[in-house]
């Protein structure tokens, strides 16, 4: 069998009183995201990637946000979570390859640390975890500072 790829795509409103978590590091800021869950934007892109990829839809559908199970849920068990899933149906991921979109903070020095967080999580190599920073150039949501977007591609092959 060749690869099967899946792709990922979230996003979520910044706002005061909450914290910014980003594949499971949390970043110091004033600014923070709002969601059910921990709102952490890159592991839920990354989930979706790994739901695409082995068919099994979207995160949406297995954890819903009106399940009170998942209020302030720490999005990296929700992570690995799907990935027991993935594996049920006897996948496993190769790599993971992402871009978070955000105005501000710099995400550079977070970056080692959330590859080491996202690889562990996902029993890769952090070489296997890639993570990328763009911004929005003042331009549209992320660029007027209103919420950060994240994009996720996950490879997967037979175990
Ligand atoms: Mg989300």
């Amino acid at each position: 069998m060749s690869a099967l790829v899946g792709i990922g795509y979230d996003s979520h409103r910044l706002i005061a009183g909450r914290r910014l978590v980003l594949g499971g590091v949390e970043i110091p800021g004033e600014l923070g995201l709002d969601g059910h869950s921990d709102a952490d934007v890159l592991a839920h892109a990354i989930a979706d990637a790994l739901l695409g990829g082995a068919g099994l839809g979207d995160i949406g559908e297995h954890f819903p946000d009106t399940d009170e199970r998942w209020r302030d849920a720490d999005s990296m068990e929700l992570l690995a979570h799907v990935l027991a899933r993935v594996r049920e149906v006897g996948l496993e991921p190769v790599n993971v390859d992402c871009t978070v979109v955000m105005e501000r903070p710099k995400l550079s020095p977070h970056r080692s640390a959330i590859r080491t967080a996202l690889a562990a999580v996902l029993g890769l190599d952090v070489q296997r975890i890639n993570v990328k920073a763009s911004t929005g150039e003042g331009i549209g949501f992320v660029g007027r500072g209103e919420g950060v977007a994240a994009l996720a591609v996950a490879s997967l092959r037979e175990r």
